[in-house]
């Protein structure tokens, strides 16, 4: 961690951060740099022949000025009319709140940010987790960032494929895209409406960053969020062709543009969300509220504004996986494990492994065998165990087991409750998930 970093509501900028890093060029995501293979274009050309017939809208910028559209909305355009139940058949609706009265689900876009380490430490000391959407560049620039999420115990989904707004530490190149058949070049990937987007441009968003991520973490994430929340039944369709569950929000704090609202506005915004608990408009659910990691003002918003959520919101603050029971969030099944909302209400907070990761500094990151394909090396690997330190939850997932723990575990440091009871309760909400996913024809993507 850099020195800048020692204290929390001190985010600095990229420019002083990730000198000691691996070159994940050359480490975990080399095949990112070689080019798209022959398997990642057959994923496309398997769904290609099923997405449905809608033309991309506006530009990648989101000037849709010269969109003619229907006003009965066929293609449930969420940028049109807010639309998250989809007019095409197949499809799962939005996620877009948390089902238990009054509850945050606690999301953050545009990670992971090469400054985000004292916030993060912020969120160890509060036993706090969220979901975390990972743009895909920022995860090549920043992998030691993206795998301290993992290992600090949040969920992690795909944003997009955006070139990072930090610059690579000196000596490092920029993590770039590949030139490919499917027409992506790296200034193609800028954090888009994807609704703007050609077929392969949505997939390759998508899937490229959902890539990364397995290939830094271990991990195939099943859920995304959109930039800018702009979504149409093409684009949820290709999303979840790729097993990506989409998760919006139902409150906005705008606190990406608080340079040109003002700080002000943003704290006002919040606080407006959290008045909401008062009048009763979370009595009968929850809510998922849109903020970022985008940079130190942002991030220190969070914390300044946390203490006063998790009074507030008394049925709690907790990762969108959680407050809906997800458990098993990402494509390795019970080899991650997270709370259910029961076990998060009664203290449980970390996630429990089947074996331990890199962060148990043990095992090696390549021998789980979450990551056999991915050659994600073991000096990555080490770095990242040497790196982690003791700011990470290196301890609690090494004690992670198949020992059971009660749902009523109040220590943060336990695993999640396996015992016989809750284990088949853990399991029909992962079958849940996968139920869903299965449903609409999911592809089971092998990287
Ligand atoms: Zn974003």
């Amino acid at each position: 961690m850099p020195p800048n970093e020692t204290k929390p509501g001190n985010h600095q900028p990229c420019q002083e951060h990730g000198l000691d890093e691996p070159d994940p060029l050359t480490s975990a995501s080399s095949r990112l740099r070689s080019g798209i293979l022959a398997a990642d274009k057959a994923v496309f050309t398997a769904m290609e022949s099923g997405i449905p017939n809608i033309a991309p809208k506006g530009t990648r910028a989101g000037d849709f000025s010269s969109v003619t559209y229907n006003n009965t909305d066929p293609d449930c355009w969420w940028s049109w009319n807010k639309c998250t139940t989809p007019k095409l058949a197949g499809l799962a609706d939005d996620t877009t709140e948390c089902p238990e009265a009054n509850t945050w689900g606690l999301t953050l876009d545009d990670g992971p940010n090469c400054s985000h380490n004292a916030y993060y430490d912020y969120l160890l000391e509060q036993e706090q987790k969220a979901t975390m959407f990972f743009i895909g560049s920022n995860v090549m620039d920043w992998p030691l960032e993206a795998q301290r999420t993992l290992g600090d115990g949040h969920e992690i989904c795909v944003h997009s494929k955006q070139t990072s707004p930090c610059p690579p530490p000196p000596g490092r190149p920029r993590a770039r895209g590949a030139n490919s058949p499917l027409s992506l070049t790296r200034a193609a990937w800028s954090h888009p409406y994807m609704t703007a987007l050609t077929n392969e441009q949505v997939f390759a968003e998508l899937y490229f960053t959902k890539k990364a991520i397995h290939d830094i973490t271990g991990v195939s994430v099943q859920c995304w969020r959109p930039p800018y929340g702009d979504i149409d039944d093409r684009v949820r369709f290709i999303a979840t062709k790729l097993g990506l569950r989409t998760i919006g929000w139902d409150q906005d704090t705008n606190d990406w543009e608080h340079a040109e609202l003002g700080i002000a506005t943003v704290e006002a915004n919040y606080n407006a969300i959290i008045n909401k608990v008062a009048n009763g408009s979370y009595a009968t659910h929850g809510t998922i509220v849109l903020t970022h990691e985008i940079d130190n003002e942002t991030m220190t918003l969070s914390e300044q504004f946390l203490p006063t959520i998790v009074e507030k919101f008394t049925g709690g603050v907790m990762p969108v996986g959680v407050c809906h029971n997800w458990t098993q969030p990402y494509g390795e099944g019970s080899e991650y494990v997270y709370p259910n909302y029961a076990q998060w209400v009664a203290g449980t907070h970390s996630i429990s492994l089947a074996q331990p990761t890199a962060y148990s500094s043990e095992i090696p990151f390549a021998t789980a065998a979450v990551v056999t394909s991915a050659g994600a090396s073991g000096a990555a690997a080490s770095a990242t165990a040497a790196a982690s330190g003791s700011g990470s939850s290196t301890k609690k997932a090494s004690q992670a087991t198949a020992s059971a723990s009660s749902a009523g575990a109040s220590s943060a440091a336990s695993p999640v409750a396996t015992s016989s009871s809750t284990s088949a309760a853990v399991a029909a909400q992962a079958g849940g998930l996968m139920a869903v996913l299965a449903m609409v024809g999911a592809a089971v993507v092998a990287f």
